[in-house]
């Protein structure tokens, strides 16, 4: 991989930008450039031929300054220690910038669940929580679904952590099922979170999102919901969306009901009836007035970012513009709500899991949505006024803001 694309080296120059423009001190700098800890497994699952198959895990805590390590499990085939560590780096920026009392964690490991039958999920999930579990617990270090994840492994990771225990231990993982003292609201707070922030995005900027036309780019748990929910509360008329197999259009508007019912039927949303294929490229690169790149990282880089249209950027994937990417973003006055601004309604609504799963008490949906709400939009405003005062892209003001919060917490401990 080239260093321009290596997600962490990315993450490492991002703040390293920030750190610059907040004049930190040269330890502080340093400490926020590298993971407090990590860990790298090897987890060997019999698969339902009688085989055995031996996977590669890992866990990243990037900060726990302002709190226990938070953040997804992610199972990719292209899952590398970098990727994991560049995201444990965002969680950490993440919940500062929502301002949640957790710092930053991630995890993944090295394989295709697309080609595992759920037996073989469930076997691996297991082994990985065996493998881990020494790191992890309610108080220190909290992971939750991501790419390729979903309740049931949630679910799974639990159990076998308590049976290691030997009690029952909710709290060591969120994004659960709701019988599992999972929350009301965390099945689509990723989504929702980046409506809110995209609805604020469009009073200060003055769009009337009403009827107007985006684009979005993956089709998974933050794509989907985006679809559904922009429809629900902005009125957005998605005319394109794609998954990994490619995309579809159609002028007059896809539905949500539509598109995630040719989704589940056919696997992929290509071919959909009365609408046109597209590439993922081109999907980017529609004018529209909301894009969603809603699936992985470096989907906006150097080469295709001139050419993108739209007013808004809403970041539901993490790390998907490259920092040279952002540069001419700007220059072209796309607006940009950042991936760990935009999608920190994941990881807001996990926090409140976490909060319900201690005190053992459970919340009604309304006021999950009201209190995702408050804190979207506090973050919003937050960086959007950042960025107005320093007169810097809105990525760099939310490092300004969240990069701030982390030093100041490392500084009052007294370790730097
Ligand atoms: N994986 C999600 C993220 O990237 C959620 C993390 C969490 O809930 O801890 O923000």
């Amino acid at each position: 991989m080239s260093n321009e694309l290596n997600p962490f080296e990315i993450a490492q120059r991002q703040l390293d930008e920030a750190a610059e423009l907040l004049g930190l001190d040269e330890g502080t700098h340093q400490l926020l450039r590298w993971p407090l800890r990590e860990l790298q497994v090897t987890i060997p699952v019999r698969m339902d031929d009688g085989s055995v198959k031996v996977f590669h895990g890992y866990r990243v805590q990037y900060n726990d300054a302002r709190g226990a390590t938070k953040g997804g499990l992610r199972w990719h085939p292209d899952e590398t220690i970098d990727t994991v560590r560049a995201l444990a780096a965002w969680m950490t920026w993440k919940t500062s910038v929502v301002d949640i009392p957790l710092g930053g964690g991630k995890g993944g490991v090295t394989c295709n669940p697309k080609e595992m039958s759920l037996g073989e999920q469930e076997r691996l999930a297991r082994g990985y929580i065996r493998a881990i579990h020494r790191m992890i617990d309610d108080e220190t270090d909290v992971p939750a679904p991501d790419v390729y994840t979903n309740p049931q492994i949630m679910a799974w990771m639990m159990d076998e952590f308590s049976i290691i225990k030997g009690y029952n231990v909710p709290g060591v993982i969120t994004g659960k099922p709701i019988p599992l003292g999972g929350s009301e609201g965390r099945g689509d707070a990723t989504a929702r979170g980046g409506i809110y922030t995209t609805r604020e995005a469009g009073k200060v900027l003055g769009i009337d999102l009403k009827g107007a036309t985006a684009a979005i780019q993956g089709y998974g748990n933050a794509g989907q919901f985006a679809h559904k929910l922009g429809e629900e509360i902005l009125g957005l008329k998605v005319i394109a969306i794609s998954d990994s197999k490619g995309g579809v259009y159609r002028a007059e508007g896809i539905p949500f009901e539509e598109g995630v019912a040719w989704k589940k039927k056919n696997g992929t949303v290509l071919d959909m009836a009365n609408t046109h294929n597209i590439t993922n490229s081109e999907l980017l690169e529609l004018d529209v007035v909301v894009l969603f790149p809603s699936a992985l990282e470096n989907v906006i880089t150097q080469a295709n970012a001139g050419n993108v249209k739209a007013r808004i950027s809403a970041e539901l994937a993490n790390g998907p513009t490259t920092p040279e990417a952002d540069k001419i973003l700007q220059q072209n006055g796309v607006y940009v709500i950042p991936d760990f601004l935009c999608n920190a309604g994941g990881v807001t609504v996990s926090y409140f899991e976490q909060v319900q799963n201690a005190y053992d008490y459970y919340w009604p949906l309304e006021l999950v949505h009201q209190r995702l709400d408050s804190k979207m939009t506090a973050a919003f405003h937050a960086v959007h006024n950042m960025a107005q005062d320093k007169g810097v892209h809105n990525r760099l003001a939310a490092y300004l803001v969240a990069v701030q919060r982390v030093a100041e917490a490392c500084k009052l401990r007294g370790w730097v």
